[in-house]
């Protein structure tokens, strides 16, 4: 396709092979293993897979960016890439990314499949109602959500207290004049009034466990755990309290399933789970990436945000829930996102200015320290775009260079998996080198406080942390319930290592303010919330949707 071709269009101009044959060339998976949706998309049953044994593991690669743009820096149309380079390099490989959420889509950000020639097919589909995994997950929540209301109308014979209820409901689409509202009104035939509100699916934390759950006996007791409210003397009241966990489980056990697709050139790819990267994790699920670890030498996988997010809470959260652990870091960087952290306007990103590459490149240089911390010296993935000079690409190469960090230009965007080679054996070339001994950045025991005080301080440079006095009680209350030994979950804005998105570079000595702390019992973490962090989105004034249809042919139109 020419050089300005839409995404969807580049998409649609491959034929997907079948999807049950590429699990058969390329696993030696036998039909019944899979459970086709039409032709170029499967669940893998769980019932033939179980738990897969970690002998059997491949190698696994974190793909994590440099603080965004607003657009993206890449990270999916970077491991999408990747893995075709990987593939065309002869490595049997696989990528693991997390579902789209419909909001999103329809909003601003347009479809999450990659993006140029680095995309996964069926675009449309996997942006659409993906084999119905959120629909399971927004119902299994309303279900309890029902559960609940139903249980106040009938006497709370738990003690829960209809003031104190935390479980609200969800939809996979962006309403803000949901955010707000009163229930329970009409008369007492139509149960209780109370205020309460609606999230968008992705912050539900039905989908984070659904993405932490090892299968179904630990998503069952995981739910149980989930807390939706308090009694009077503020003693929490769980699922399993009401005895709901069993019903929830109905409606996500298919949901559990991994989905394989693939991409555009016909290497597979996992799609499954897709937590907000603010409020919870922002990875696929554990089911997916240990599926995956098990039928691959190599597997490639993307964590949301930049790494003082993304890879912080791949590596604190997912990996220590799960056992698993990275061999190998990619982080994405573009001349454009390290030109914006030096303050050039959105209106400039792609006039060339190497100083500005120079003066924004302390971001960079944060998260290269930053991930060694964790025990892992990344690969830099230049992630180019058509505007970058030369000589803004050599600058990224030279203060790599000064780390000791390979900075390779990709270029799959453009021109597919043969764009991505020398990443990708760049990335072996890493793994062969040797084994990283990854850490953790703070210990269980440390309490939970403190456990946000090393996030900050470590990662963020902050000066300290500002607990509002509500954040530091509900601390002391989690740990006395028992919870002190959870991992932490930062809620902040993606554009800045600081609380406020305009602090632009790597600032240091900043304050990082804890407005408020949710416990996700189920999910298994505790979230705190610094600055303003929105559940339910808004569509912005012209929305993405106004664009889109179906023509003649009943095809999708303006799915960007
Ligand atoms: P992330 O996963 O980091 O949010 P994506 O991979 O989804 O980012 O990319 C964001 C957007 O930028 C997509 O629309 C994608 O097509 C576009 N994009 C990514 N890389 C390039 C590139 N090298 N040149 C032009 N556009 C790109
Ligand atoms: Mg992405």
């Amino acid at each position: 396709p020419p050089p300005g071709t839409p995404d969807i269009e580049i998409a649609r101009s491959v034929q997907p092979q079948s999807i049950l044959l590429l699990a058969q060339q390329r696993f030696g998976l036998p039909a019944d293993s899979l459970i086709p949706f039409g032709h170029y998309k499967a669940k893998l049953n769980m019932k033939h897979f179980g738990l897969p044994d970690p002998a059997t593991y491949g190698k696994l690669v974190l793909v994590t960016a440099v603080t965004p743009t607003p657009a993206g820096e890449g990270k999916t149309t970077t491991s999408v890439g990747l893995n075709d380079g990987l593939n065309r390099l002869g490595v049997k490989s696989s990528v693991c990314l997390r579902e789209p959420s419909l909001g999103p889509c329809f909003g601003m950000k347009g479809g999450a499949a990659g993006g140029g020639r680095a995309q996964v097919i069926p675009m449309e589909d996997i942006n659409l109602h993906f084999n119905g995994d959120f629909h399971a997950i927004t119902a299994a929540h309303n279900l309890l959500a029902s559960i609940i209301d139903n249980h106040i109308h009938w006497g709370s014979e738990s003690g829960l207290d209809p003031r104190y209820i935390s479980w609200r409901r969800v939809m996979d689409l962006n309403d803000r004049a949901l955010r707000n509202m009163i229930v329970g009104l009409g008369g007492a035939a139509h149960g209780l009034p109370r205020e309460t509100g609606f999230d968008i699916t992705v912050a539900s934390e039905i989908m984070a466990i659904l993405c932490m759950a090892d299968g179904l006996a630990d998503l069952r007791q995981r739910l149980a755990r989930i807390i939706i409210g308090r009694r009077r003397d503020l003693s929490p009241v769980t699922v399993g309290d009401l005895g709901a966990e069993g019903a929830m489980a109905i409606l996500l056990r298919d949901a559990l399933q991994p989905n394989l697709v693939q991409s555009l050139e016909h290497n597979p790819v996992f799609i499954h789970g897709g937590p907000f990267a603010n409020i919870a994790h922002g990875c696929n699920s554990v089911m997916a990436t240990r599926y995956a670890l098990s039928l691959n030498d190599v597997v490639v996988t993307e964590a949301g945000f930049g790494a003082d997010l993304g890879a912080e809470k791949f590596i604190d959260i997912k990996c220590r829930q799960s056992g698993l652990r990275p061999d190998a870091a990619v982080l994405v960087c573009t001349v454009r996102a390290l030109k914006m952290q030096a303050g050039t306007a959105k209106s400039k990103l792609a006039t060339p200015d190497v100083q500005a590459v120079y003066a924004g490149s302390d971001n960079l240089q944060r998260h290269i320290r930053n991930l060694r911390q964790f025990g892992l010296t990344p690969v830099v993935s230049i992630n180019r775009f058509p505007t970058d000079s030369d000589d803004e690409i050599a600058a990224i190469q030279a203060i790599c260079g000064d780390w000791g960090v390979r900075a390779i230009p990709a270029q799959h965007w453009a021109e597919g998996g043969a764009g991505a080679t020398d990443l990708a054996q760049a990335v072996m070339d890493q793994m062969d080198a040797g084994e990283p001994d990854v850490q953790f950045l703070y210990p269980d025991e440390l309490p939970l406080t403190e456990k946000i005080e090393t996030i900050a301080t470590r990662l963020y440079d902050a000066a300290r942390v500002d607990f509002s006095p509500d954040a530091k009680r509900q601390l002391e209350e989690y740990e006395q319930l028992g919870f002190g030994h959870l991992p932490v979950c930062i809620a902040k804005t993606q554009y800045s290592f600081s609380a406020n998105p305009k602090l632009r570079g790597a600032p240091s000595g900043h304050v990082l303010p804890v407005r408020e702390v949710r416990l996700c019992a189920g999910a298994g973490f505790v979230v705190a919330v610094c600055g303003d962090i929105m559940t339910m989105p808004g569509l912005p004034r012209h929305p993405a949707a106004l664009d889109m249809g179906l023509n003649a042919e009943g095809d999708v139109y303006g799915l960007v």
